[in-house]
C-alpha cells in the first residue's frame, strides 16, 4: 500500500522563514496538514499538543537547538523525525542518528526528495506499528500494552498466560515445542 501525506500532520520546525515556505508549500501540495515552530521551545510544545505523525528538523535553532529537540522527543517515545540540516558532516549525521533520527537531510535540499523521505520514514513507523500486535484469526495479541483480545472481547489473562498466548500467536501454525513453552512461561524471571 502506498503511503501517502494526505491528511498526515507534519511539524515543520524551521527558523528560516523562506525554507519553511518551500517545504510548506511541498507539503500543502501533498495535502498534508502543517505546523510551523520557529525555535526548539515552540517545537517541543508542538509536539506534545499536536501530536504529528513526523517532524522536519532543523538543527540549528533559537533558544534549543535540534540535537536537543530531538532527544526530548525520544524521551518521549515522539514521532519519526527527518532532520534538514546545514550541517552535512559525517559528525552531524552521526549525532543526528544516534539520537534517534530516523532520516537526515542536508540543505541545500530538493523538496521533492524531502517528501519522499518522509513517506519512506511513515511507511516504516506505519510496519513498525503493526509488527507490535500479532492477530491470529480472531485473536489480537497487543505486545507493547500486554493486552489481548478474543474476536473484540478482551481476555483476562495472568502475565504467564499472556506470555504463552503470545508465543503461539507468533509461532502461528508451527511447531511449538515443550521447551519453547516452559521458556516462555517463565518469562525472565
Ligand atoms: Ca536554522
Amino acid at each position: 500500500m502506498d503511503i501517502e501525506l494526505n491528511d498526515r500532520r507534519v511539524l515543520i520546525v524551521e527558523d528560516e522563514p523562506h525554507i519553511a515556505e518551500i517545504i510548506d508549500a511541498f507539503l500543502a501540495r501533498e495535502g498534508a496538514h502543517r505546523l510551523l515552530a520557529r525555535d526548539g521551545d515552540d517545537a517541543l510544545t508542538a509536539a506534545g499538543y499536536w501530536r504529528p505523525d513526523v517532524v522536519v528538523l532543523d538543527l540549528k535553532l533559537p533558544k534549543r537547538d535540534g540535537y536537543s529537540v530531538l532527544s526530548e522527543l525520544r524521551a518521549r517515545q515522539g514521532p519519526p523525525v527527518v532532520i534538514l540540516s546545514a550541517l552535512g558532516e559525517d559528525v552531524d549525521k552521526l549525532t543526528g542518528f544516534r539520537l534517534g533520527c530516523d532520516d537526515y537531510m542536508v540543505k541545500p535540499f530538493n523538496p521533492l526528495e524531502l517528501v519522499a523521505r518522509l513517506k519512506a520514514v511513515l511507511r516504516r513507523a506505519q510496519d513498525s506499528a503493526a509488527n507490535k500486535s500479532l492477530v491470529v484469526g480472531d485473536l489480537r495479541v497487543d505486545i507493547d500494552a500486554h493486552e489481548a483480545q478474543c474476536a473484540g472481547t478482551p481476555l483476562t489473562l495472568t502475565p504467564t498466560e499472556f506470555r504463552i498466548l503470545r508465543l503461539l500467536a507468533m509461532r502461528a501454525g508451527r511447531l511449538v515445542t515443550r521447551g519453547q513453552i516452559i521458556e516462555a512461561a517463565m518469562g525472565d524471571e
